[in-house]
C-alpha cells in the first residue's frame, strides 16, 4: 500500500451529490487519511485557507458567490500554495481544462471520485506542487544570485541565441535582458582580441563545439552597444541536459580594465628605464632577436650601435648627480631625435645607451646615423645655469657578419666603442673580428699578470732626465717591464691597462714603488749622486685606500729622502675626483714628496682645476714634443705649457725628446728639462749606474745605449 500523505482537503461547492461523493470516497478505508471539510460559499473558502491548515482543495467553479474563472482566478491569487483540484462535469470541462492553463493543477469528472482516483489524484498534486515550489525557490535563488554576483552572465541556447542576462551583463554589454534575448550572441557580446584587432574567438562555440569549459581569453575588448569599449576577461561553458546533451552555453566574463592598466604599467616599468624612460637592456634584447628574425626572413642587414659618453664622469663629479642626471636626460633626447622611429634608442645603465638600427641596408647607412648622432650630442647642452659640451664614442656591429645573437652584436658594438675611446673619442668605430682577437689576447695578458709578481717576472727600466742648460742627469724614470718567459719584453702599454682593468694594477704599483725607492737608495750607498727618481701612479692605485700609507712605508723601509721621490700622475687621474685628488696630493706634498702631471695637455684640464693642485712638475706629452720638427715653425702648444709653467713655477719637463733640433728648440724656449731617446732610452739600472757615474748628456753621447729595455 503507498504511503499516503495525510491532510485537510478543503472543498469549495454547493452540489450535495459531490460532497457525498468526496465524502464517500474519502471515508473509504483505502484512501489514506484525507480528511473533509466543505464550505459552499467562495468567500467561506477564501476566509478558510487565510487559516491555513488546508493540503489541497476541491473547487467547483459554479457557487453561489462567484462563476466560472472568476472563482478560479480569485482562489488561486489568495492560496496559490495550494494545489486546486476542480469539479467538473461533461458541460463545463473545457472550462476546468483552462483553469489548469491558469496553474490549477487538475480537474476532476464525477467518474474519477471513487475513493482510488480521487486520493491519487489528490497526492499527486500535492507532490507536484511541493516539487513545484521547490523548483521555483531554487529557480528565485539562482536568479538574485546570478543578478547579485559582480560576474557578468550571458546564456545562449544551443544556436547561440541568447536566453539570459544578469544585471552586470547588461551593463557592459549595454543592451537590456528583454532586447538582447532571442537575438544572436555576436550581435549583443562583440568581443576583438586587442593584440590583433581582429573578432576574438568566439569562446561560445569552442565550447559547444568541443564540448569543454573554455578558459580565458587574454587582452578582450567587449564593444559596448554604444560603441564604447571595455578591457574583459571571459570563460565560457557549455550547458548540458539530464541526459547529457548540450542544450546551450554560458558565458562568464569581468571588466578588467583597472587590472590589465595595472598590470601593464607594470609590464612597461620592467622594460623601460626610469630616468630617460627609454626602453632597457630587456626590452632592446627582445627587439634585436626580433629584427634578427625578420632580417633573416628577409635578407636584409640590422645594426647595432654602442654608445658611451665621453667623460661623462667628470660631469657628475663636479657638478654633481642631478645635473648628471639631467644631461643623461636631455642626451637621451637627442639620441631618439637623431634616428629613425623605427629605431630603438634604449639605456643600458649609466652613461651606455644601445641604439638598434633596424633598417640598415649598407654599413654606411650605419656611419651616417652614427655621424648624425656625434652632430646631434655635440651642441651645448643647458641644463639649470650650465652650458654642458658632451661628445662620445660609438662602437658599430652589423648583422650579419659581426654576430648571430642580441648578445654578440652588443658585445661587438661594445668591443668597437672601447676602440673608439681608445682611438682619442668623440668618434664611431665598425667592429672588426680582430678586436675580438684583442680582448682574447688581453684576458692572456690577465692571466698571466696573475702570476708575474710572484715569479719575479717584472722588471724596471731607468731613463734619464737632464737639466737642458747644463745637461746633466737630474733625474730619473722608473719604468715597468715585464720578462714574459715566453714572450718575452712585454712593454707597459701592452699590460698597465689591464692591470688596471682587473685590479692587479695596486699590487704591482707597490712593489714598483718600493723597487725604485730601493734601488735609488742603492746607487746613494754606491756613492752616486743623489737624484729625484719618478714613479708612475695609475687612476687606480692612487684612488686605492692604502695608497699614502703605502708611499709613507716605502720612503720608511729604505730611508730615501721624500724630496727624492716623485709621484707621476696623469691629468685625468686628478680630474676624476678633483676634490679627494687635491687633498691626497697635498697629503703626499705635505709628506715632502714632488708631484709630476704626466702626459700633460692630453686630459683637457683646465687651469682653475689644476691650480688646486700642490704641482712641483709638468710634464709636456711627447705628442706635442713631436710636432717640432723640420721645417716646422715649432709647436703653440708646447710654448704655451712652457710659458705657464714659468708662471707658476713649475718645472716643465719635454718628454720624448728624440732629435737635436727639438732639444735647441726646447732649449731656445726656455724648457727647463728634457727625457727621451736623445738622451737615453730607458736601461737597467746596471746601465744607468754607469751613465750616472759619467754624470752629464754629451753631444758626442755620453749616455751611450749598451742595451736599452
Ligand atoms: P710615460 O710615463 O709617459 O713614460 C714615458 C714613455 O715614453 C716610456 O714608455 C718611454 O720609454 C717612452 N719614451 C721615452 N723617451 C722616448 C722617446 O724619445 N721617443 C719615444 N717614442 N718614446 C719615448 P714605456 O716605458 O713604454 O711606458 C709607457 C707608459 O706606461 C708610461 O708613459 C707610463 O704611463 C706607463 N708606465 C710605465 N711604467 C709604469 C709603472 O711602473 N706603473 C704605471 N702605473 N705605469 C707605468
Ligand atoms: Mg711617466
Ligand atoms: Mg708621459
Amino acid at each position: 500500500m503507498e504511503n499516503a500523505p495525510t491532510g485537510k482537503v478543503l472543498l469549495i461547492g454547493n452540489n450535495p451529490d459531490a460532497w457525498n461523493l468526496v465524502r464517500d470516497a474519502l471515508t473509504a478505508s483505502n484512501s489514506g487519511s484525507f480528511e473533509v471539510e466543505c464550505v459552499q460559499l467562495l468567500s467561506e473558502g477564501l476566509e478558510r485557507v487565510g487559516k491555513r491548515g488546508i493540503a489541497a482543495i476541491l473547487l467547483d467553479l459554479a457557487l453561489p458567490d462567484s462563476h466560472g474563472m472568476e472563482t478560479f482566478d480569485k482562489l488561486f491569487s489568495a492560496a496559490a500554495d495550494i494545489p486546486i483540484l476542480i469539479l467538473a462535469d461533461g458541460i463545463n470541462e473545457s472550462l476546468a481544462m483552462e483553469a489548469v492553463g491558469r496553474g490549477a493543477q487538475d480537474y476532476l469528472l464525477p467518474s474519477h471520485l471513487d475513493s482510488y482516483s480521487l486520493s491519487r489524484a489528490l497526492r499527486n498534486s500535492i507532490d507536484r506542487k511541493s516539487i513545484e515550489d521547490a523548483l521555483y525557490v531554487e529557480r528565485e535563488r539562482a536568479l538574485v544570485t546570478l543578478n547579485s554576483i559582480g560576474d557578468a552572465v550571458l546564456c545562449t541556447d544551443i544556436s547561440g541565441r541568447i536566453t539570459y542576462l544578469n544585471a552586470v551583463a547588461e551593463t557592459l554589454t549595454g543592451w537590456s535582458r528583454e532586447e538582447a534575448t532571442g537575438r544572436l550572441l555576436a550581435e549583443v557580446f562583440r568581443i576583438i582580441d586587442s593584440d590583433t584587432g581582429n573578432t576574438a574567438k568566439d569562446p561560445l562555440k569552442i565550447a559547444i563545439v568541443e564540448n569543454r569549459t573554455v578558459g580565458l581569453t587574454e587582452n578582450c575588448i567587449l564593444t559596448q552597444r554604444d560603441g564604447s569599449q571595455t578591457a574583459i576577461e571571459d570563460s565560457a561553458a557549455p550547458i548540458h541536459d539530464r541526459a547529457g546533451r548540450i542544450i546551450g552555453a554560458v558565458i562568464v566574463f569581468r571588466d578588467v580594465t583597472a587590472a590589465r592598466s595595472v598590470s601593464s604599467q607594470i609590464a612597461y616599468r620592467a622594460q623601460h628605464d626610469v630616468l630617460t624612460d627609454l626602453p632597457n637592456r630587456q626590452l632592446l634584447n627582445d627587439r634585436i632577436s626580433q629584427a634578427i628574425s625578420m632580417a633573416q626572413r628577409e635578407n636584409r642587414s640590422l645594426a647595432v650601435m654602442f654608445l658611451d659618453l665621453d667623460h661623462f664622469k667628470h660631469v657628475n663629479d663636479s657638478l654633481g648627480h642631478a645635473i648628471g642626471d639631467l644631461l643623461l636626460q636631455s642626451v637621451s633626447k637627442r639620441l631618439v631625435a637623431a634616428v629613425r622611429h623605427s629605431d630603438t634608442v634604449s639605456r643600458q645603465g649609466g652613461d651606455e645607451f644601445v641604439v638598434l638600427l633596424a633598417e640598415t641596408t649598407h654599413p654606411e647607412d650605419a656611419a651616417t646615423s652614427a655621424e648624425k648622432v656625434l652632430r646631434a650630442l655635440s651642441a651645448p647642452h643647458s641644463i639649470g645655469e650650465h652650458e654642458l659640451h658632451i661628445s662620445c664614442s660609438i662602437g658599430i656591429s652589423i648583422f650579419q657578419g659581426d654576430g648571430e645573437s642580441a648578445e654578440t652584436l652588443i658585445q661587438n658594438a661594445d668591443l668597437a666603442m672601447y676602440h673608439a675611446k681608445e682611438e682619442g673619442r668623440n668618434r664611431y668605430m665598425f667592429f672588426k673580428p680582430e678586436m675580438n682577437m684583442k680582448a682574447a689576447e688581453r684576458q692572456h695578458i690577465e692571466h698571466g699578470l696573475r702570476s708575474a709578481l710572484e715569479l719575479r717576472e717584472f722588471e724596471l727600466a731607468y731613463q734619464p732626465k737632464v737639466n737642458l742648460k747644463t745637461s746633466e742627469i737630474d733625474g730619473v724614470e722608473a719604468l715597468i717591464r715585464w720578462r714574459h718567459p715566453e714572450r718575452g719584453l712585454i712593454l707597459p702599454v701592452q699590460f698597465i691597462s689591464v692591470a688596471e682593468d682587473c685590479g692587479l694594477i695596486v699590487p704591482i704599483g707597490r712593489w714598483v714603488l718600493g723597487e725604485a725607492c730601493r734601488q735609488a737608495r742603492a746607487w746613494q750607498d754606491a756613492g752616486l749622486p743623489a737624484l729625484t727618481i719618478s714613479v708612475n701612479v695609475s687612476a687606480a692605485e692612487f684612488r686605492d685606500k692604502g695608497f699614502i700609507e703605502g708611499v709613507a712605508r716605502a720612503l720608511s723601509e729604505t730611508g730615501i729622502e721624500a724630496g727624492h721621490l716623485e709621484l707621476e700622475l696623469t691629468e685625468r687621474v686628478m680630474m676624476r675626483d678633483v676634490g679627494r685628488a687635491a687633498d691626497a696630493f697635498k697629503e703626499l706634498k705635505s709628506m715632502g714628496i714632488r708631484l709630476a702631471v704626466d702626459d700633460f695637455g692630453t686630459g683637457y684640464s683646465s687651469l682653475s682645476y689644476l691650480r688646486q693642485f700642490p704641482i712641483d712638475v709638468l710634464k709636456i706629452d711627447r705628442s706635442f714634443v713631436r710636432q717640432i720638427a723640420d721645417g716646422n715653425k715649432g709647436s703653440p702648444i708646447v710654448n704655451a705649457i712652457i710659458a705657464m709653467g714659468e708662471n707658476l713655477n713649475y718645472i716643465v719637463v719635454a718628454e720624448g725628446v728624440e732629435t737635436d733640433e727639438q732639444k735647441l728648440y726646447l732649449q731656445a724656449h726656455g724648457c727647463a728639462m728634457g727625457q727621451g731617446f736623445l738622451f737615453g732610452r730607458p736601461v737597467p739600472a746596471a746601465q744607468f749606474a754607469q751613465w750616472l757615474k759619467a754624470g752629464k748628456y754629451t753631444e758626442n753621447g755620453a749616455l751611450r745605449v749598451d742595451c736599452p729595455i
